[in-house]
């Protein structure tokens, strides 16, 4: 090892000794369905709220408050539905200390036992010949949540300070769009997240199954729609084809011109915002475990653009990409119905990458979709809009709080971890950022094949237990800086 290590046999050996109780604390913590995406499973989220607490209180947590978000804003069957509360937590508050904000979510994904599970969704199944915990919420998030508070527990039973004073914020909509997160986030950034010098979030996963992994980028996605519209009504192709302009003819003739089929995107200007990569950057590719076969596996098919690990990750990762949707209003049912859709609206979305700037994207999109379908000399009308946008997201894998995590994942793991982006988005790692003016480090505990949103999810015991001792590691690294 190429750092100075801290003796944290102590706090390593507490955490195996304790395996059995934190086994049993992720156990209860599945055995509440708080699924948030389900109106009449509310209350239980809202147990899962305070399930959390009494774990707190009994940990040692000072300051505990539960966020009233107020009512779930439509659309909502049930319009005086109350959205489940944040839960902020406190341990330690010494000034000479720095200050931790360890955020993860409560609420879990549907399950049922039909959908495919092999066992009960809602009752941990501990696998003991494969060493396997199954269960919804397993990994995605109960595990990390669990595993902050394993590591409180863990220092507790040995007398040890935390390195760091720890600040908890535990929501409870994650699966839903993160509703009212935002919002509290900026009105608690000079309240109860004063102070806070660092954000860590373990809320997603390594790259492969074997391999830990540290996050320090995420894509943006800013989604377009292309409307044509011609005739007053849904037309017979028996008596008006060939004699009116077709609102879909001319709505697959500018589809076709915004990316090809290698993945090129072909409005001009867009690679050209793209930060060229540099050497640093490039270097972090090399060790990376993956490969063409993982994609091929994951995809179902052998039809990948790229042949080599590099780059797919990268095109994954940080360049831009162009992606055809849909068309609404459309016929596309079995059949051959002889029908001229009087009105169609092609749906495309652009994943972001820096230093593509929003604004201006949009104004390229819109002028150069304006331009193709002017070049048709249609009778029809287009109308372009952006319809949602959310930014990328991408930090300094070299600052203090990825350093102190990747001497903790090699001190547990006796590896380096790989350094890694993804190409979907975490829209809250870049709210932290910018309304805490902090940096922001993702550090996931689970495998890449843990089936998060999935039937069967799971989390391997190892990946508990050492993932409890790296997050606890990184608060002493951290803490040490
Ligand atoms: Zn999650």
């Amino acid at each position: 090892m190429a750092f100075e290590k801290l003796d944290l046999d102590p706090l390593f050996a507490k955490i195996e000794e304790l395996k059995p109780q934190f086994i049993d604390r992720l156990a209860r913590a599945v055995a509440i369905p708080s699924v948030s995406g389900d109106e009449l499973l509310r209350p239980r989220v809202v147990d899962m709220a305070h399930f959390l607490v009494s774990e707190l209180e009994n940990l040692g947590a000072h300051d505990i408050q539960l966020k009233d978000l107020g009512t779930q804003p439509p659309p909502v069957a049930d319009a005086s539905l109350q959205l489940p509360p944040i839960v902020l937590a406190r341990f330690g508050a010494d000034k000479s200390k720095k200050t931790v904000l360890v955020y993860g979510h409560y609420d879990v994904q549907p399950a049922l036992k039909e959908d495919g599970w092999a066992t009960e969704p809602f009752t941990m199944h501990h696998d003991e010949a494969a060493q396997i915990l199954y269960g919804r919420g397993t990994t995605d998030d109960k595990g990390p949540v669990m595993g902050w508070l394993n590591v409180v527990e863990a220092h507790n039973a040995l007398g040890l300070e935390l390195p760091v004073n720890l600040v908890c914020c535990f929501e409870g909509m994650e699966e839903s769009g993160s509703l009212g997160l935002d919002g509290l986030i900026a009105q608690e950034a000079q309240q109860y997240f004063l102070s806070v010098d660092t954000v860590c979030i373990s809320d997603n996963y390594w790259l492969g199954t074997t391999k830990p992994v540290l996050t320090y980028g995420l894509r943006g996605c800013n989604y377009y729609q292309i409307a044509i519209k011609g005739p007053g009504a849904d037309l017979h192709s028996g008596i008006f084809g060939g004699v009116i302009a077709e609102p879909m003819v001319d709505l697959v003739q500018v589809m076709a011109k915004l990316v090809d089929n290698k993945g090129k995107i072909l409005i001009p200007g867009v690679d050209e915002m793209v930060a060229p990569l540099t050497e640093k950057e490039d270097a972090l590719y090399d060790d990376i475990d993956f490969s063409v076969d993982e994609l091929h596996a994951a995809a179902g098919s052998e039809t990948g653009l790229y042949n080599n690990k590099k780059d797919i990750l990268k095109h994954r990762w940080r360049y831009p990409s162009l992606s055809i949707h849909g068309v609404e209003g459309a016929f596309y049912g079995p059949g051959a119905k002889t029908v001229i859709p009087s009105r169609v609206v092609g749906k495309f979305s652009i994943r972001t990458v820096p230093d593509i700037d929003s604004a201006k994207l949009d104004k390229l999109v819109i002028e150069y979709v304006q331009k193709v379908f002017g070049e048709l000399s249609s009778q029809n009308q287009l109308n372009v809009e952006l319809i949602h946008d959310g930014a990328y997201w991408v930090s300094d894998p070299f600052n203090e709080s990825f350093t102190a995590a990747s001497k903790a994942t090699e001190h547990v793991w006796n590896i380096k971890p790989d350094f890694t982006r993804e190409g979907g988005s975490i829209p809250i790692t870049l709210t932290f950022e910018q309304e805490l003016k902090t940096q922001v480090l993702l550090l996931p505990m689970g495998r890449g094949d843990d089936g998060a949103h999935s039937i069967n999810e799971k989390l391997n015991v190892s990946n508990y237990i050492n993932g409890c001792k790296t997050l606890g590691g990184y608060l002493h690294y951290y803490g040490r800086q």
